[in-house]
């Protein structure tokens, strides 16, 4: 019998998940079972996790339904996307203060992951032809970071063989600093990661401290170790909160730096940007050019075709928000940031690990002695009945006995929503407390990965 309601007969068995139908689908039963299937995700915006954009307004959707057969790769195609693509790319050597910024060159990717391969490409193939020339060794290439880097430095370094050196994170030592990154440098060293948005934590490194220390050390040694920043989160964030934190460009010593269009840069999954100081910065060896009617155009990706919406939504989020209106929106992830960590802060349960005043990220952990019975991954399982994902996970390597949650504010993220989840934290809370015996241990339940 068909439901009068739901009228297509198709919709009333359930099509097969291993192989193809053997018939089409009418085009609205097809619709409505891939909806229904995609209503039982989470709802994006109850989702603490993820630092990925997850609301646009309507012109914003208009342009993205507008352009989604636009190819990114195909530049004689869309000659316009391409140029609106190396605009954006000099906006951001601009918003970085790239010494100057029309001699700068950048490109968009799929995110920050193809980004930062990009540029450890650029560092590993300058280190190597800087020995070549000088007669010496390439076979043992290392790239030194902190320990509390974002998972794709780890699959550079396997990728593309180079050695990953970690420089520990320590109660002391929360992020990479000045103190003991040199110990890890040697003449095999193609590079320093410094990170804008530790992802564990949310905290800024001391770029300008690093630096200062490569400085130093080249001083002594006459080794000239280049930084890369990975802005991927506070590259949108730093320009308008912190202007007077000297991370970028104004460090003669930072060569590119990338960022995610797609987190702060509050536009749709995928984009990701890398801008390199100088066009020398950047090998040449490493830009194929295509040739395309009547011309050359250089391209530089591991990708090749992508969607070409995002870098025209990113344009449109410059036009529409400008300088002013960033900083607006920023400002405000930040408050609700800095309010829900006073909050939490005043919840004897936890002590803050960070308090968002870096990016509009923070995490924290349990107030030491506080209880036998509970810890943040059942809190976490409990929110999860709520519909808000706020994920606890261990912090990097040799501090991985610590336990921490991190909450990720984002543009969408307002006052009483975040009254609302206070709520419900303070009442898990007190369910939590009022169990009178340890809980069988909660399993990771994965909203979170490194
Ligand atoms: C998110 C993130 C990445 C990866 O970025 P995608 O845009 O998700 O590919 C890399 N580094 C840091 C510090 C990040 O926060």
């Amino acid at each position: 019998m068909t439901n009068p309601q739901f009228f297509n007969d198709a919709e009333i068995v359930k099509p097969p998940t291993d192989r193809l139908n053997d018939s089409p689908l009418p085009s609205e039963a097809a619709y409505q079972i891939v909806m229904d299937e995609a209503m039982l995700d989470g709802n994006a915006r109850l989702n603490l996790a993820t630092f990925v954009t997850t609301w646009m307004d309507e012109n914003a959707n208009k342009i993205m339904a507008a352009s989604a057969d636009k190819n990114m790769i195909d530049k004689d195609e869309y000659p316009a996307s391409a140029a609106i693509e190396a605009r954006c790319a000099t906006m951001m050597a601009t918003l970085w203060n790239a010494p100057s910024p029309t001699t700068t060159i950048g490109v968009s990717t799929i995110g920050s992951s193809e980004a930062c391969m990009l540029g450890g490409l650029a560092l590993k193939r300058r280190w190597k032809q800087a020995r070549t020339a000088a007669g010496k060794d390439t076979n043992t290439p290392n790239l030194v970071m902190s320990s509390g880097v974002q998972v794709v430095w780890e699959k550079f370094c396997n990728y593309w063989d180079v050695e990953p050196r970690y420089v520990p994170v320590t109660e002391e030592h929360p992020t990479l600093d000045g103190a003991t990154v040199t110990d890890y440098i040697d003449e095999n060293t193609i590079g320093v990661v410094a990170i804008m948005g530790v992802t564990y934590t949310g905290s800024y490194e001391p770029v300008a401290e690093i630096a200062k220390a490569l400085d130093d050390h080249q001083a002594a040694t006459g080794l000239d170790v280049p930084i890369h920043v990975d802005a991927a989160s506070g590259g949108f964030i730093a320009p308008f909160l912190q202007p007077d934190i000297v991370w970028d460009f104004r460090l003669p010593r930072v060569k590119s730096i990338n960022t995610s269009g797609h987190k702060y840069g509050l536009v749709y999954p995928g984009l990701g940007w890398v801008v390199w100081r100088e066009k020398s910065d950047l090998p040449e060896d490493l830009i194929f050019n295509v040739s395309y009617l009547g011309g050359n155009m250089p391209t530089l990706a591991i990708n090749f075709s992508r969607p070409g919406s995002q870098v025209l939504l990113q344009y449109y989020m410059f036009l529409r928000l400008g300088f002013e209106g960033y900083r607006r929106v920023q400002a405000e992830s930040q408050d609700v940031a800095r309010f829900l960590a006073d909050e939490i802060a005043k919840i004897p349960a936890f002590t803050l690990w960070s308090d968002g005043s870096d990016i509009p990220v923070f995490a924290w952990k349990l107030t030491p002695g506080h209880t036998k019975n509970w810890t943040l991954y059942h809190l976490q399982n409990r929110l999860r009945i709520h519909g808000w994902q706020v994920p606890a996970y261990p912090l990097p390597d040799n501090m991985a006995d610590q336990t921490v949650q991190r909450i990720v504010v984002r543009n969408g993220m307002n006052r009483s929503l975040a009254c609302a989840l206070l709520d419900d934290i303070k009442k898990e809370v007190d369910f939590l407390d009022s169990l009178n015996a340890p809980i069988p241990h909660a399993k990771h339940i994965g909203a979170f990965a490194h």
